[in-house]
């Protein structure tokens, strides 16, 4: 569809590329980009591989490719007007190997008010021959005057059995369907869980869950044993559990789980929880994780989620 723009001259100036963490949206990014600075590509976009320009992007440095992202060192994960200013320098948008620029900011959600404003100018006069392509998992969290301006690429989780297909051939066969409803159904994701040890990880969140659902361990402590993981990962897994045990309350009689390798310590909870409080407890979960980049008292966080889930599984 891309390509097709790119031949009859019809190219954006600006991508919105979307989706869930782990689908290819980076991927995607890539060969578009590699695809666009090779000056001998085929018909379709793939990168002939020969040319000044593919060795270039092999070695990782070519000139008219550029990535703004969220200063590492920096005192926070913004990313800073700074890093986007240098886009409005005089020769910043000029190719200097006469084909394609492509600017990258990932993740772009995570631009400060004054960056994005000032992303804003750039947007607002494109200069032929530039594309920027930003890459965001909560597009809601963009500005709506950027996001107006970006044409959009939503990148879809892939059907179940072509990722389960796709993920069989990178780990055990046995192991692809759990790993893909561990990571949402999107298959980087999956494989980064398999590769990351993080299925392990997982499995002791959620003994400790279990057990404090059960009455049978000190939420404060518990709390104090996942300080050290990340809220960003664990909110997503306690918002799946929930979202589980909220399906397995509705009174349907087969609801089909994400998290079914957990099945029957989740029925047995589902069967302590009150329903109503169960919702309540979700959205506390739910706007904890759209503070992300806030900053937050991870600890604290993580005793007053578990404080709740105690009290609303004591009946
Ligand atoms: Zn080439």
């Amino acid at each position: 569809m891309l390509w097709t723009a790119r031949r009859a001259d019809r190219f954006p100036h600006a991508l919105l590329i979307t989706g869930p963490a782990g689908v290819g949206k980076r991927r995607l990014v890539a060969r578009l980009a590699h695809s666009l600075l090779c000056q001998a590509a085929d018909a379709v976009g793939t990168p002939c591989g020969q040319c000044r320009d593919c060795d270039l992007w092999a070695a990782g440095n070519h000139p008219d490719y550029m990535e703004i992202g969220p200063d590492p060192e920096g005192p926070s994960d913004e990313i800073r007007v700074a890093s986007v200013r240098r886009l409005a320098e005089s020769d910043a948008l000029t190719a200097h190997r006469g084909g394609y620029k492509l600017i990258v900011i990932d993740p772009a959600q995570r631009m400060n008010t004054a960056a994005a404003n000032s992303l804003l100018k750039t947007l607002e006069e494109p200069s032929p021959g530039t594309l920027l392509c930003l890459v965001c998992e909560q597009p809601s969290r963009l500005p709506a005057t950027v996001r107006s301006r970006c044409q959009p690429l939503p990148v879809s989780v892939p059907r179940e059995d072509e990722a389960v297909a796709w993920l069989s051939r990178q780990v055990p066969a046995s192991e692809a369907s759990k790993l893909l409803s561990v990571a949402a159904g999107a298959p980087l994701r999956a494989l980064e869980v398999a590769q990351s040890g993080e299925l392990a990880v997982r499995d002791q969140i959620f003994a400790g869950f279990a057990a404090v659902g059960h009455g049978k361990r000190d939420p404060v402590a518990t709390a104090a044993g996942w300080n050290q993981y990340e809220p960003a990962i664990l909110l997503d897994w306690l918002s799946g559990w929930m979202g589980d045990l909220l399906r397995l309350s509705s009174g349907h009689p087969e609801p089909r789980l994400t998290n079914a390798d957990k099945s029957d310590v989740l029925r047995s909870l589902a069967g302590r929880m009150d329903p109503a409080a169960g919702h309540r407890f979700l959205r506390d979960i739910l706007s904890a994780k759209a503070a992300e980049g806030a900053t937050l008292n991870r600890l604290l966080l993580y005793e007053s989620l578990l404080v709740a889930w105690m009290r609303i599984t004591s009946r």
